[in-house]
């Protein structure tokens, strides 16, 4: 059985990169870290426990991809960039067979995105896995939810709702083809977060948000904390490849209250649209125009028509977890 030191050195240490902001990663006491002159640090930390975000006999790649992914999501819906992080590991034992490939999915996100494992804890428990990210973003230039303004556009990267989608073919909520299940299964198991967005749209967006829990509960947040209201055409939103093959009223479902997409939900002004759209083309991905912020409070859904749709919002809970 490995000792804990041991498991500490074989998996989860590694030399520093040359240009590191890490003057000293795992093995003290404490990290150090060198912020950048100019820059402010962007932190954020997401659990994942066993049971509650994802079933106790996951694929421990995958697992690895998404806890840090999760983490990831949060900076690039700040425009920050990430710089490093920590982990927190309880585990019920030391099995090589599940660490090696849980530290491989976790290191090579990292690794794509220059992120370095800088320290961490290790204890025997529950499987819970609790890491913090440090990014990094120019002084004044972070997409925060509370900077949204009247007149903004409101946008969404990617597509929506195949995440759901797969975790209701688990559940048998609803029957999914062996396909429909391949196809939409990584998009719960191995979302995308989408950092190269969110620094593309630094001085471009106004506010933004990452949609792990639904759209329409997410943006609300962007909609409380700025103090405004919006229209959102539900018709307009993007779904995912499978989703889209479904019947209209699952479509609006899953799109708006899904959950588990880690897409940016962001704002920007009508005038920067060719910008916004250029910034999503040099980050590589799609991003679809979904509504207007405006000054009357609350959240109107309406349809390709601008007519209003009476969803009830609240009857989804039950598919949520
Ligand atoms: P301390 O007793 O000072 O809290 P630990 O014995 O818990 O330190 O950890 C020893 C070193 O290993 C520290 O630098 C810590 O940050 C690092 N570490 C512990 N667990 C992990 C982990 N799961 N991933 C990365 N680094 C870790
Ligand atoms: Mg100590």
């Amino acid at each position: 059985m490995l000792s804990e030191f041991e498991l500490i050195a074989r998996y989860f240490s590694r030399p520093l990169a040359p240009d590191s902001r890490t003057a000293l990663g795992v093995g003290d006491d404490c990290a150090l870290m060198m912020p950048a002159p100019g820059m402010q640090l962007a932190i954020s930390s997401d659990m994942l426990v066993s049971g509650r975000h994802f079933f106790p006999d996951a694929d421990p790649l995958a697992l690895g991809h998404k806890c840090l992914a999760v983490n990831l999501s949060d900076l690039a819906a700040m425009g920050a960039k990430p710089i490093a992080f920590t982990l927190a590991l309880a585990l019920p034992e030391a099995d090589p067979e599940w660490l090696a490939p849980f530290a491989n999915g976790m290191l090579a996100l990292a690794d794509r995105h220059g992120c370095e494992l800088i320290g961490g804890d290790t204890t025997k428990g529950p499987l819970t896995i609790s890491i913090t990210v440090f990014g990094e973003v120019p002084s004044q230039q972070a997409l925060r939810r509370d900077a949204a303004r009247a007149g903004d556009d409101i946008w969404i990267s990617g597509s929506l709702g195949d995440a759901r989608l797969a975790l209701a073919g688990y559940r048998n909520e609803l029957t999914l083809s062996d396909h429909e299940l391949l196809q939409a299964a990584p998009r719960m198991h191995e979302p995308t977060p989408r950092v190269e967005l969110g620094i593309a749209l630094r001085g471009i967006a106004h506010a933004a948000i990452d949609i792990s829990d639904g759209l329409a509960g997410d943006l609300g947040h962007i909609l409380q904390r700025s103090n405004l209201g919006a229209t959102l055409d539900a018709d307009a939103l993007p779904p995912g490849n499978v989703l889209q093959q479904r019947e209209l009223e699952l479509r609006r479902r899953f799109t708006l209250n899904g959950g588990d997409d880690y897409e940016l939900c962001f704002t920007a002004p009508v005038r920067l649209r060719h910008a916004v759209e250029k910034a999503a083309h040099a980050a590589g991905v799609e991003v679809a125009r979904v509504g207007t912020m405006e000054h009357a409070s609350g959240l109107r859904i309406v349809d390709a028509g601008g007519e209003p749709l009476q969803l009830e919002l609240g009857s989804f809970d039950h598919f949520r977890s």
